[in-house]
């Protein structure tokens, strides 16, 4: 079966997955969804034997689907290779009655890694695919992990650029480090004066000046998206919940066809839709939690069918979900009101219009699979600490987020179904706020000495991703304002 893609907003357009990867978002402002869901062609049991890149070219075939076995299966080889620091690629390890999903392993030691090490090569394999001559540009907002790993990715790519706008004093010290010190003669970084939904704004206009992109298709050029409204980063998503799943029967932890609960982290809610569209394919799954900071937007939604934007904007210890605008819920939006794609862009309009929406009763009952919750920062402090005294584990503040609503849940529901918590990034990533929810003594002004401290307490080894920043260039120093974000792509491409 041939799997086309449509806009979430009615434009009636169909594209193959390859043109819908390099177009990014659909030129009605809508996302990319599949205009009919695929069906899985294998069981539970015939991905247990499977290794991580096996199972996710079963899973993205389903989806890429004008992708030949032999294109998918070199951009899988080439990006789950060992810029991994482990074979195994996602590993799973056991905390305090939960069962920990490590996507951090990756080159920048954050989830974002798991689909950006193969967006570029999906990409570029697309451009060909479709005779593309012109230099694609791409234009990334990011709230901290997404920026590095997609320029860790596109760096040196033939035929891209990338440019990453990211707030600048909305990021760790780390994160920011790890960007502005990007090599790559196609790579460009700006700090920008706002937050993170200032920016994502920001690169959601200048995608929809349909002046400026005539203007750059005359000069070869054409913008594309590496956030996480790419249907490229999706789907890779989707493989690691299945993974999860196998590791989980391959250790005896439950049988075939037994449920299990995810909690994820949740900001732009990429990661925990990508967790739905495998339930869709027949992964048993029980509950999705989706877990918030104190942006508790996403919680509020579930709780009462209104989204409202119009709140206060906290900056947190887990600045990846620092988020009031959560991107993809237009996704499962545009599911949950069956596909109506008139009544998904009328909600989407309200949302820009007035600053909110609201679902109706039937919808709700749609979304019955999720359970939301959220942890403020003292809460998120003390599930670092309480994982760390009862397993000696770490984890990281977004990790904590989610941990610590799963510990309300389980309390709260006295559910024994085993739980994968998604853990979205290296403890060392966010050394700091680790170790000051410790051992605050252990602190020091400087968070490369900060990890090597928390590594000698906790004998887990510092990873690559952070000692190299020690001596590492500062490359990149431009910063702009939230109104000079289009006029600074033009002078970068000029
Ligand atoms: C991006 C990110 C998240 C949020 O994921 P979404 O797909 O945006 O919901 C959570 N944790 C970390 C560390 C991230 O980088």
């Amino acid at each position: 079966m041939d799997i086309m893609y449509k806009s979430t907003r009615g434009d009636a357009g169909l594209y193959t997955s390859s043109a819908a990867i390099i177009q990014g978002l659909a030129k009605d402002g809508g996302l990319f969804v599949p205009q009919k869901f695929p069906v899985a062609d294998f069981k539970i049991e015939d991905l247990c034997g499977m290794d991580y890149k096996e199972t996710a070219y079963t899973i993205m075939k389903l989806f890429l689907t004008d992708f030949t076995e032999e294109e998918l299966r070199t951009c899988i080889d080439r990006a789950y290779d060992d810029k991994f620091d482990t074979k195994v690629i996602a590993p799973i390890n056991e905390a305090d009655g939960a069962y920990f999903l490590e996507l951090y392993h990756g080159a920048t030691i954050a989830f974002k890694d798991m689909a950006l090490s193969i967006l570029p090569h999906l990409m570029s394999t697309a451009a060909k695919k479709n005779n593309l001559t012109k230099d694609i540009v791409i234009l990334t907002a990011t709230s901290g992990d997404t920026g590095k790993a997609a320029l860790a990715g596109f760096a040196d790519v033939k035929g891209t650029k990338i440019i990453v706008f990211y707030p600048k004093d909305g990021v760790s010290p780390i994160q920011k480090k790890q960007m502005i010190t990007q090599k790559g003669s196609n790579t460009y970084v700006i700090g920008v004066n706002g937050n993170f939904d200032d920016c994502q704004s920001g690169v959601k206009s200048i995608f929809s000046d349909n002046d400026l992109a005539s203007r750059m298709s005359s000069k070869g050029i054409m913008f594309s998206s590496a956030n996480s409204i790419n249907i490229g980063r999706l789907v890779p998503q989707i493989v690691y919940y299945f993974y999860a799943y196998t590791q989980l029967v391959k250790r005896d932890a439950i049988k075939v066809g037994q449920k299990v609960n995810f909690t994820v982290p949740t900001g732009n809610f990429g990661n925990i839709l990508a967790a739905f569209y495998a339930s869709r394919l027949g992964l048993p799954v029980n509950k999705l939690i989706c877990a918030s900071n104190e942006n508790r937007v996403l919680f509020d939604f579930f709780d009462t069918g209104i989204y409202d934007r119009k709140r206060k904007f906290v900056l947190t210890s887990s600045p990846s979900m620092d988020i009031l605008i959560s991107s993809n819920l237009e996704r499962l939006i545009y599911h949950i009101c069956g596909n109506d794609s008139a009544k998904c862009a009328s909600l989407m309009n309200m949302l820009s219009s007035d600053g909110e929406y609201k679902i109706d009763e039937q919808m709700r009952e749609a979304v019955g699979m999720f359970w939301a919750g959220y942890s403020d920062e003292d809460k998120t402090m003390q599930t670092i600490k309480r994982v760390f005294d009862s397993s000696g584990y770490l984890i990281d503040p977004h990790t904590a987020v989610a941990a610590g609503v799963y510990f309300d849940y389980r309390n709260r529901e006295a559910d024994t179904t085993p739980t994968v918590i998604v853990s979205t990034a290296s403890p060392y990533k966010f050394a700091g706020t680790v170790t000051r929810a410790i051992d605050p003594s252990l602190v020091s002004d400087d968070d490369l000495e900060t990890a090597d401290r928390l590594s000698k307490l906790s004998k887990v080894p510092v990873p690559f991703a952070v000692t190299s920043l020690k001596n590492a260039k500062i490359l990149h120093t431009t910063t702009c304002e939230v109104k000079d974000m289009k006029d600074t792509v033009k002078s970068v491409l000029a």
